[in-house]
């Protein structure tokens, strides 16, 4: 598309998103200023990404940023980073030249036919993203699945970012450190609903009384569905079952989740919002074409994924992905009919409030089942979180990873689970959450033989 042919678009911040951005405004026939105070960043002209492209249309500028460039701008492009406050940034704003997130620069450029789900929240982002497109895909919607990090900053200035549907799964203290209090970190959640319209879904927890203020103090024209609730989705007791009912068409399903191959009833919520997702697209699809998909629905991986099943009907269970005390409470909740050996410990995140890191609130949890292994940097300060709390099960600690997976091993006894939920950052042993779980999947084949 030549939509911007003559028109001069200030890409502010020359970083990865922001040399995309470069990239979308050339092809769409403007001319850029790239823009970055970092007078050391790398010039377009050595990044080999840039072969192809004409550079002849872009200036480059590096340093601290000047007013008149500014105001030469049709349009400023900002970096996630850079503040709608900054004196110059806000006067060229002032002087009346539109400014953009990379997100609403980037909306501005889709095809009209096409259809945004927004999914955001502390737990379940991917697995509900990854079941909502093997949906669509199942029912023969093209569809995409694009990860965005979507800032505050990049929120106040959406553009034309408007998605059809969008859904807050959840609000925990996960990142309270950053945003402070869970008032402010909800309410810049709530803004992915900001520029949504009567015909478009906002769909939040019913149960969550912060969230349904926050969102009713948005201004958001989006008709409200609910998690939990009709209009919404809601879940029989034991899971096995959802009604599904959109607000803005009526479009009604009833599911049998009893075929998901995910483990947990956290998966069958994923499952039932997704679902809702699908529907509030408004894309055509029937409650048969749900139906039919829900055998399909595969979790991404590392997030209670069963990853080997030994000769004593011991279930690997990988749960890597499970970071924060919040999801592995839930990983370790979802094991239901048998026990587990339950893996906890990396490097845990900062605690909220109470300066502690927060895992006594497992113990509940945990009595039921075999035993806890910790391990890694915070293993020993959980053990004594977990004991502080009450824990009465076998609970040991061993600094490796691979020594803990072994012991896991040799306390689980016939038709136990091993979980890896660990409820921590993996950086203190691993690359990174994958790798973690990725050594889990294979010690768990060699140290069950
Ligand atoms: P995200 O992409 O938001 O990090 P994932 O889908 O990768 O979330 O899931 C991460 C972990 O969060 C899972 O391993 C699981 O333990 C937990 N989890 C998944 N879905 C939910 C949910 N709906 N509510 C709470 N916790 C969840």
């Amino acid at each position: 598309r030549q939509d911007l042919n003559g028109e001069t678009v200030a890409v502010i911040g020359l970083g990865v998103s922001g040399r995309s951005v470069v990239k979308l405004a050339l092809s769409r026939g403007a001319n850029v200023l790239a823009l970055d105070s970092n007078p050391s960043c790398v010039p377009l002209e050595e990044d080999s990404g840039f072969e192809g492209y004409d550079l002849n249309r872009v200036q480059t500028e590096l340093g601290p940023h000047k007013r008149e460039t500014l105001l030469k701008a049709s349009q400023l492009v900002l970096s996630p980073g850079v503040p709608v406050t900054h004196p110059d940034i806000a006067a060229a704003i002032q002087a009346g030249v539109p400014a953009f997130s990379e997100l609403g620069f980037a909306a501005a450029a889709l095809p009209g036919n096409i259809k945004v789900a927004a999914v955001t929240g502390t737990n379940g982002k991917s697995t509900v993203t990854t079941f909502t497109s093997q949906i669509l895909r199942n029912a023969g919607v093209r569809t995409f699945v694009a990860v965005v990090e979507v800032s505050s900053y990049q929120l106040e200035l959406p553009g034309s970012f408007h998605p059809k549907a969008a859904v807050i799964l959840n609000l925990t203290p996960d990142h309270l450190e950053r945003h402070k209090s869970m008032e402010a970190y909800g309410s810049i959640k709530c803004r992915v609903f900001s520029r949504m319209e009567a015909s478009d879904v906002a769909i939040i927890p019913q149960s969550d009384v912060l969230l349904r203020r926050l969102a009713a103090m948005s201004g958001s024209q989006a008709t409200r569905a609910w998690m939990g609730g009709l209009p919404g989705v809601q879940l029989d007791k034991d899971a096995r079952r959802a009604i599904v009912v959109v607000p803005t068409t009526g479009v009604e399903a009833r599911l049998y989740l009893s075929s998901l191959q995910a483990v947990g009833t956290h998966n069958a919520h994923n499952a039932g919002t997704a679902a809702l997702l699908a529907l509030s697209l408004d894309v055509g699809l029937q409650s048969e074409d749900i139906q039919a998909a829900i055998p399909h629905l595969k979790a991404p991986p590392h997030r209670m994924e069963i990853v080997h099943q030994d000769d004593q009907g011991v279930v690997w269970v990988n749960d890597s992905k499970a970071t924060n005390v919040d999801s592995t409470s839930v990983g370790i909740r979802s094991i239901v009919g048998k026990k587990a050996v339950v893996l906890l410990g990396g490097q845990a995140k900062v605690g909220v409030g109470s300066g502690g890191l927060g895992f006594g609130v497992l113990v509940e949890s945990l009595q039921s089942h075999r035993a806890v292994v910790l391990f890694g940097a915070s293993g020993l300060a959980i053990e004594q979180e977990l004991r502080h709390a009450g824990l009465s099960i076998t609970c040991t600690y061993t600094e490796l990873f691979a020594d803990a997976v072994q012991l896991a091993g040799s306390l689980a006894q016939p038709g136990d689970a091993v979980l890896l939920s660990p409820g921590c950052a993996s950086f203190d042993q691993f690359k990174n959450f994958e790798h973690r779980g990725q050594v889990f999947a294979d010690l768990a084949k060699v140290v069950s033989t």
